[in-house]
């Protein structure tokens, strides 16, 4: 048993002023001034926050690790207050796309990951025949892009595949996480290569129509449906709209399209290229207002690191697309002012509701003990020095964060602490456990 005394505990009911004890891998009570024996550890001016679940990561293994990998990845996500990260089917090779595929993926991760994890498959064309091996291996959904991805082992799903693949999701009772943006409209029209002729090439109306033809297929086929990354607030008022009309559809975004907007590329650089881009101010307050107004299910950070040598240079259109951001996820969201109920819902309760994550992102009696200790106090600029990842860059370097993460337990196993990893690799598979 261990006992942590005195701190701030989100509880499904609220923040209150209490102990929280745990037996084992699980939660035994919350309560105040509980009656446990076992160590004794003081949370006074600490708040304690349901451990994050990243619904949204690329740690890249196997076959790229040395763009990240399951041990730096998962090292990173601890140190931010994670506790469970969801790996997309690419940019690990082989994609996740067929049962021998998952089955390499679930060695390699359980070798080295210090978190828990969960797994989404692919949907790709020529696979809605090995949807249901994936679902039988335990994969949360099934992945698809509407436009290509940059990868060039995972295809774009063309609208037969999507259409075809959501039949077969919602057969199985899985949901389809769709990256929304059409790539007709998704084209280097511009005639520069700098960032404003980037952002130039991928317009916001490529996502509003993605979303809302995945929208029309998911009404149509009874599939459940979830739109990664969306970044706009028109994106999530087609999704809030479609929900409103009885369509069982989800987003998500990511702290970048919050924080930042694209005139920050000016100075940010290749580091800051992402796809859908950064956003014009307008949009980016817009997105804003939906997050505050509880428009948006879940934020996930969408980490997808790659070498420095792929985040340079002044070609927008050849630097790599992605943004590392797993560590800082939850301090962007609490730097955005946001309470902090709320950014534990959309960063753990959220996520692990959306995607069935039995025992995940709940502080209560009988779930697993994950925890993360956070000192709300503390507001500082991100030092390079102190991310985790394999390559230490992000657009949130000398970016002021708030909250200092001081300590991370994995079902009762502490792996973070004062700044150091002090765990070995003994993360775990966690299987959807859908109610239908
Ligand atoms: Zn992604």
């Amino acid at each position: 048993m261990q006992v942590f005394r005195g701190g701030a505990v989100l509880t499904p009911d609220g923040l209150v002023q209490a102990d929280i004890a745990s037996e084992g891998e699980r939660i035994a009570a919350v309560g105040t001034q509980l009656e446990a024996a076992g160590e004794q550890i003081d949370a006074t001016g600490l708040h304690v926050l349901p451990g994050v679940v990243d619904a949204h990561v690329h740690f890249n293994e196997p076959g790229r690790a040395d763009w990240e990998g399951f041990a730096t990845g998962s090292a990173a996500l601890a140190a931010g207050g994670g506790t469970c990260f969801v790996d997309m089917p690419l940019n690990a090779h082989p994609p996740t796309v067929d049962a021998e595929a998952f089955r390499l993926k679930l060695t390699a991760a359980e070798a080295s990951s210090l978190t828990d994890f969960a797994l989404w498959g692919g949907l790709v064309p020529g696979n809605v025949d090995r949807l249901e091996e994936l679902a039988e291996l335990g994969v949360v959904g099934f992945k698809a892009f509407m436009a290509p991805s940059g990868i060039e082992d995972f295809e774009a799903a063309d609208d037969a595949t999507l259409y075809e693949g959501m039949e077969r999701a919602a057969a199985l009772g899985l949901p389809v996480a769709v990256h929304a943006e059409n790539a007709a409209l998704v084209t280097p029209r511009a005639r520069g290569r700098g960032w404003r002729d980037y952002c130039a090439s991928r317009p916001v109306i490529a996502e509003l129509e993605a979303i809302a033809r995945a929208i029309l297929f998911a009404q149509e086929t009874g599939c459940s449906l979830h739109v990664v990354h969306v970044s706009t607030g028109r994106g999530v008022r087609l999704v809030r709209e479609a929900r409103a009309g009885g369509v069982d559809v989800t987003c998500e975004t990511c702290p970048h399209y919050l924080l930042f907007d694209e005139e920050d590329l000016e100075r940010l650089g290749a580091v800051g290229k992402c796809a859908p881009p950064l956003r014009a101010r307008e949009d980016r307050d817009d997105l804003r207002a939906e997050l505050l107004g509880g428009g948006i299910d879940l934020v996930a950070s969408d980490h997808s690191p790659a070498p420095a040598s792929l985040k340079t240079g002044d070609d927008f259109f050849a630097i790599w697309g992605g943004i590392s951001g797993c560590q800082s996820l939850l301090a962007a969201l609490l730097t955005e002012g946001l309470p902090v109920e709320q950014v534990a819902e959309l960063t753990a309760a959220g996520p692990a509701a959306r995607l069935h994550l039995p025992g995940k992102g709940r502080l209560e009696p009988g779930a697993d003990a994950d925890l993360t200790l956070i000192d709300l106090g503390d507001e500082r600029p991100l030092g390079a020095e102190e991310l985790l990842y394999r390559h230490r860059h992000s657009p949130y370097v000398g970016r002021a964060l708030r909250g200092r993460v001081v300590r991370t337990l994995v079902r009762g196993r502490t792996v973070f602490q004062d700044g150091r990893i002090v765990a070995e690799p003994a993360g775990r598979l966690v299987r959807p456990r859908p109610s239908r």
